[in-house]
């Protein structure tokens, strides 16, 4: 029995239901690097399974509340200086504003995202809380969501390693929230590697706020960046360990398989993008390590090939906002929603627009939150087509 066959019975048992050990996921993935067709094929037929022909979005508006940040990772342009010009110190008015924007634009997902308790470290930051009335920026986002969901918009608040008690706050209003594990391996916090200067990355801390979502049963969206100087073994561990959290708390909603681009004016301005097979194949077995998961892709960072995903196992392209940029992205301008429409559908695939919190989570959320939902929702848990077409 050559390697090959083996492999093929570790795809075959993935196929069957049967847990693989992290041994034969090393093995699926050596052996994809010679020939993939395998692994994508049981990609494909898992996702069909697992997922029909749905492949979803959450329409969006990305609110930048604040992108000062204590930390500092070495890929990282969102994170802003006092004074720098693209500094981001959001107003309740204006965030106001945007919201009666996004209402407009029919958006559903008001996103908030901040930097990493950006008052622990900055005087400005500190300043503009007291001008706002708020003693911490959780405090501010606990405000922020409250006037979202006043407009029908539903937060999801993307806002670093907040603590228990904050976590618990915000889940009255949110029904998700975000924070990526990016990678397990302690490695990536080393002297002049990524997150060296990110205490806020160490795995060990970003499990802690993992695991506390979890206790608080707060829908989840988690994932990993691809191509910061990882290896495999990291890639499977990072994936064993966002699975192992799943088991255990049940909670994490989605995960985001986020490919690595360089960004100019950043210490990692020279280091090349994630290889696109590479990440083919890290999409791929994370489908299947995590058969019945929600995996997603951001589209505007696969802009030439985002389509070719939905035969490798993903079934979500995430938030894409028409009214507002990816200020963790700039440059990557999210696809108009009726072209990942049309590529959907000529890929065989019907897409549609979710919530920020999908239908086998709605059981964690408060009466009043589902209350707001069905006003807009169709019989699927879907957002109605009327509404965001
Ligand atoms: S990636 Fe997040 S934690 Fe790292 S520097 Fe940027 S804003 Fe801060």
């Amino acid at each position: 029995m050559n390697k090959l066959v083996l492999n093929s019975e570790s795809l075959n048992n993935v196929l069957e239901n049967k847990v693989i050990s992290r041994q034969e996921i090393l093995e699926i993935y050596n052996d994809s690097t010679k020939n993939s067709r395998e692994l994508f094929s049981a990609a494909q037929n898992l996702r069909k399974k697992f997922k029909k022909n749905s492949v979803t979005f959450s329409k969006k508006a990305f609110f930048n509340i604040i992108n000062m940040c204590k930390d500092t990772c070495s890929y990282c342009t969102y994170k802003a200086e006092p004074g720098e010009e693209k500094l981001s110190l959001m107003s309740k008015q204006q965030i106001k504003d945007v919201l009666e924007l996004a209402k407009k634009y029919r958006c559903v997902e008001a996103l908030f995202v901040t930097g990493e308790r950006p008052e622990q470290r900055y005087q400005e930051a500190r300043d503009w809380l007291k001008e706002n009335g708020f003693k911490s920026t959780a405090e501010y986002l606990v405000h922020a969501s409250e006037m979202a969901l006043e407009m029908g918009l539903f937060p999801h608040t993307n806002a670093g390693n907040l603590e228990f008690e904050e976590l618990k706050e915000l889940k009255k209003t949110n029904v998700s929230m975000g924070i990526m594990l990016e990678n397990i391996s302690d490695r990536l916090t080393e002297k002049g590697m990524p997150h060296h200067l990110a205490a806020s990355k160490r795995p060990k801390t970003r499990l802690e706020v993992l695991e506390n979502s979890g206790k608080l049963g707060i829908p989840m969206t988690t994932g990993i960046l691809v191509g910061i100087g990882e290896n495999i073994e990291e890639i499977i561990d990072s994936l064993l360990a966002i699975k192992n959290l799943h088991n255990q708390f049940g909670n994490i909603q989605e995960v985001i398989i986020q490919n690595f681009q360089p960004k100019q004016d950043t210490r990692m301005r020279d280091s090349p993008s994630a290889d696109q097979t590479y990440f083919k194949t890290i999409v791929a077995l994370s489908r299947v390590i995590m058969p019945e998961m929600n995996i997603q892709i951001p589209p505007n960072l696969s802009p030439a090939s985002y389509q070719d995903f939905l035969q490798l196992g993903i079934n979500d392209w995430g938030g894409i906002s028409p009214l507002t940029p990816d200020f963790v992205n700039p440059e990557f301008s999210w696809p108009e929603i009726s072209r990942v429409d049309n590529y959907s559908k000529d890929a065989g695939f019907e897409l549609g627009c979710r919530f920020p919190v999908y239908p086998e989570f709605f059981s964690s959320l408060s009466k009043e939150l589902r209350d707001k939902m069905k006003l807009i929702e169709n019989e699927a848990g879907l957002v109605k087509e009327e509404y965001w077409r």
